[in-house]
């Protein structure tokens, strides 16, 4: 398996950076994608491959940290510092990005400090990050002001980005993955498909979509019951911008849980792979492709339907041993 296909020399994060959203979305179109299962229904499948956009600042987190680093530069912060899990994609490309910036990072982690720091935050530490491990209790309080005060005060100048990267920035950040889209490929009669932690990035593709076009989100989470407030949150994201009706959120394909997996989940993850080459990682974009196959296989869409999946990177997840118990 090569998991760093590279159609083209991947940008450094400064070259980047002297580039907007959009130009970064536009070095990756879709691509159509060859796989039984779809094709017997079929589906036309395409995937977009923001995975190759940066080895290391992969995918839709890229984007998100696009939208914080302009806010950040306005703000003149000397250190960015975020949250996240033993596991996190979005400290791992936020330590990634801050050492090929030359800023500071912070992590705040959620849990004790391990005995052995888990392959992702070895790399942050490598990488510079410095890790504050707080109780899983404390890190409930992520968004509570007077913690983020004492937080600013222990890392004077320090540029606060939210869990995820979700907030209004992040989300700005993510729009350019949707405007080039409709020049590189007929978005009407197609519906875009991606993986959902947060939302921020479905937010950020909505926002900017346009009459007849389609978001159908797969979220990584169990919902149950906070199913409409996932949902309002998503929409309180993009408040101001005319989205409605044209994206949602499918959760039925949690396989148990954030981060949790399943026989049936990583069975499929193997086929897929197998047959078309491309890697996929078990938190986000494999329980995305797994709903696209169950939902064909539902006969959610006629045939001729038009898929496209957005390859939304966060390979780096997949040296987690997948969570079958609480980790803390
Ligand atoms: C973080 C992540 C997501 C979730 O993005 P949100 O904007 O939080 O919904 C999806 N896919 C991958 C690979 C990720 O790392």
């Amino acid at each position: 398996m090569n998991l760093s296909a590279q159609t083209q020399t991947p940008l450094s994060v400064v070259q980047m950076l002297a580039l907007s959203a959009d130009e970064w979305a536009a070095r990756n179109p879709p691509e159509p994608v060859e796989y039984a299962p779809l094709k017997q229904k079929g589906i036309d499948l395409w995937m977009k491959r923001e995975d190759r956009l940066h080895p290391q600042v992969s995918g839709n987190k890229a984007y998100k940290l696009l939208g914080h680093w302009q806010q950040a530069n306005a703000q003149n912060a000397s250190c960015l510092l975020s949250f996240g899990g033993y596991y996190s994609n979005h400290l791992h490309a936020l330590a990634n990005f801050g050492a090929s910036v030359g800023v500071n990072t912070v992590g705040i982690i959620r849990g004790h400090e391990p005995e052995r720091l888990t392959p992702t935050l070895e790399d942050c530490r490598a990488l510079g990050m410095t890790l504050k491990f707080v109780s899983r209790q404390r890190y409930r309080d992520k968004l509570d002001p007077q913690w983020l005060a004492q937080l600013s005060e222990e890392f004077p100048r320090a540029y606060i980005i939210p869990e995820g990267g979700a907030d209004r920035w992040g989300m700005l950040g993510c729009s350019g993955l949707m405007s080039r889209l409709r020049t590189q490929i007929d978005l009407q009669n197609a519906t875009i498909c991606l993986p959902c932690g947060t939302g921020t990035t479905l937010a950020g593709m909505a926002s900017v979509s346009i009459a007849g076009e389609t978001l159908l989100g797969f979220s990584a989470l169990k919902l149950g019951e906070r199913y409409q407030q996932y949902c309002d949150e998503i929409a309180c994201m993009m408040e101001g911008f005319d989205s409605f009706g044209r994206w949602s959120i499918n959760a039925d394909f949690h396989c148990g849980g954030f981060a949790r997996q399943t026989p049936e989940l990583l069975a499929f993850s193997q086929d897929f792979e197998e047959s078309t080459d491309i890697a996929l990682d078990p938190v986000y974009t494999a329980k995305m492709m797994f709903g696209i196959v169950q939902l064909a296989s539902q006969g959610r869409w006629n045939p001729g339907q038009r898929i496209i999946a957005i390859h939304t990177g966060g390979l780096q997840g997949r040296r987690s041993p997948g969570i079958t118990d609480d980790l803390n």
